[in-house]
């Protein structure tokens, strides 16, 4: 647990905005695979919002049929990929309750589904971690959205990076 299989599909700022998406991409896919989600990666659209200021992430949708999903360049360059992946995840679940139930709200289904998948259930605003996990050694830092047991206890881990110890810091 203390290294995400899933971080290898994580991307720096340097990159392009379609070396961006195509590492969205690629990290939806997999998390739709995991979760078993009814999401179809290749048949939405998918676009880099260089304006948005305050919202990391939309579904677009017509009639209740997702079609296109934008991610904030901004929330990208200011918190980095942890972020990003984590409105990834926010926007996955609002594809896949539009496509299961043709509900766009975050009620209880949402609530329940956003556990699941470690993230926020605003997306009104750039959501903030709610724990930084830090390798004391190299000093590595992973954003965690909610209590997990790295959070509850970073001493039963070590950094997957160097080997490290972690510490835990409330936001
Ligand atoms: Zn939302
Ligand atoms: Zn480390």
């Amino acid at each position: 647990m203390a290294e995400d299989p899933l971080a290898r599909y994580a991307v720096t700022p340097a990159c392009s905005h379609a070396e961006f998406l195509a590492a969205a991409k690629l990290y939806a896919r997999a998390v739709a695979d995991r979760h078993d989600l009814s999401v179809d990666v290749n048949a939405l659209d998918w676009d880099v919002s260089t304006r948005a200021k305050r919202r990391a992430g939309a579904v677009h949708h017509r009639e209740g049929t997702p079609e296109r999903i934008t991610l904030a360049w901004r929330q990208f360059e200011n918190d980095g990929w942890d972020a990003t992946a984590a409105t990834v995840r926010h926007e996955l679940a609002h594809v896949h309750l539009l496509r299961e139930a043709g509900d766009a709200s975050h009620g209880p289904a949402f609530r329940r589904l956003a556990a699941e998948l470690d993230t926020h259930v605003h997306c009104e605003r750039f959501a903030a971690p709610a724990f930084w996990v830090v390798c004391t050694d190299c000093g590595a830092r992973l954003a965690r959205y909610r209590r997990s047991t790295l959070v509850d206890a970073p001493e039963e881990y070590r950094c997957g990076d160097c080997g490290g110890r972690f510490r835990v810091e409330e936001v």
